[in-house]
């Protein structure tokens, strides 16, 4: 008691040192970081924090639109008790102890989560969803394009489309397809989860088994060991194939662009420059230039020899010495050039007078094509020569 009286009095006696104390008390309080000072000081935000309402339980959805199969889950919101879970309609979605949602059936159906006093809702509607392609096979020849398409129910987004093999079918973002070789593939429509598919099957185009057909066709006859094949790709333009035979199996030993007639290749006859097109035999060697070699008899054209265009002799090679007339065919040795070498085929062999005539296969001339027959270079007229024997044929198509 004694000494706290003697210390007011002492302050009371000393007012400089009660100054001192205030100054130094504000100085230490300014010192102290503004935010710290201010959170601390102000009652009115710890009254807030108080305030707030501790947070209900709640579900994170409460309505959901779901196809059949297909699974969500449901998730308690500000709670970690346990709800008591249900379905109001478990033909058409049903629920699991943690909230799993299945849906089952078309309709509508209300999840009920009970926890403490509180029941919570989510609306489930399910509804069927389904990807269809609108063909689920086809066949197409090869280098055919085909735009694919599919059904799409109570589906959203864009459809992606891939191909199981796309060296035989390729497909685009837009779902078309392409047949690129011979064989089958899957193409696979997918929007999310959901996918449909077509089988497609490539044939070979009829051209390519028309070609596909002759080697067979020939291959088990002995009388025929070479076949060239005359590819007509348009304009006066072919590609000349030539297969020979060797150990049972056809091989090809030449690839070459060719010329056929001005007209292309089709039905041909007197006074038109077209191709005939079928299959013919090559009966025999002939040429201006001495024999490169050939495999056939070896015509060598002297100035006697005329194919013949009048109607005695129609489309016969002949020699003016033994039927002398006034020859208005071929007079060969002329053609310096196309005839140097080349092999006589025989379309017309029954020789109808305007039937057509005088058709070859010949070394090319200048013109970038023929009056009718089927022209390769020089060098390549010589390797068939050297190749074709005897019973070999000509093949004359479209591709
Ligand atoms: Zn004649």
């Amino acid at each position: 008691m004694k000494n706290k009286t003697d210390q007011l009095n002492k302050t009371q006696k000393n007012p400089f040192r009660l100054l001192c104390l205030v100054m130094s008390l504000l100085i230490a309080f300014t010192c102290v970081p503004a935010g710290i000072l201010a959170s601390e000081a102000d009652p009115s935000s710890i009254q807030m924090t108080e305030a707030v309402p501790k947070p209900k339980p709640s579900l994170d959805k409460t309505k959901a639109v779901m196809g059949i199969g297909e699974i969500i889950q449901i998730n308690m919101l500000n709670t970690k008790k346990e709800a008591v879970w249900s379905s109001s309609d478990r033909k058409v979605a049903r629920v699991s102890k943690k909230g799993k949602v299945l849906a089952v059936g078309e309709g509508k159906a209300t999840i009920t989560a009970a926890i403490l006093r509180f029941e919570l809702t989510c609306e489930i509607t399910v509804v069927k969803r389904s990807l269809t392609m609108t063909q689920e096979q086809l066949t197409l020849k090869k280098g055919q394009i085909y735009a694919l398409r599919v059904k799409k129910e109570n589906l959203t987004g864009t459809v992606s489309w891939t191909s199981s093999n796309p060296s035989v079918v390729t497909v685009n973002k837009y779902g078309t397809i392409k047949a690129k070789s011979v064989g089958s593939a899957v193409i696979c429509a997918e929007v999310g989860t959901y996918s449909a598919e077509c089988k497609v099957t490539v044939k070979a185009s009829s051209a390519s088994t028309r070609w596909k057909r002759l080697l067979e066709r020939y291959l088990p006859y002995s009388g025929t060991k070479q076949l060239v094949f005359v590819k007509y790709t348009g304009g006066s333009s072919a590609i000349v194939k030539l297969y020979t035979k060797s150990a049972g199996k056809w091989k090809r030993v030449l690839t070459c662009q060719g010329e056929v007639g001005q007209g292309g290749v089709g039905t041909a006859r007197e006074g038109i420059a077209v191709t005939p097109t079928g299959v013919y035999n090559l009966t025999g060697a002939f040429g201006i230039a001495p024999n490169p070699g050939a495999k056939m008899k070896y015509i060598r054209v002297n100035q006697y020899l005329y194919w013949c265009g009048d109607r005695n002799f129609y489309n016969q090679l002949i020699d003016i010495r033994e039927h002398p007339h006034n020859c208005q065919g071929e007079h060969l040795i002329e053609y310096t050039q196309c005839y140097e070498y080349g092999m006589f085929f025989d379309y017309n062999k029954e020789n109808i007078y305007g039937k057509g005539s005088a058709f070859f296969l010949h070394v090319k001339g200048n013109y970038g094509y023929t009056g009718g027959c089927v022209a390769v270079s020089r060098a390549n007229m010589i390797k068939i020569l050297q190749t074709c024997e005897k019973g070999a044929k000509i093949c004359i198509y479209p591709r």
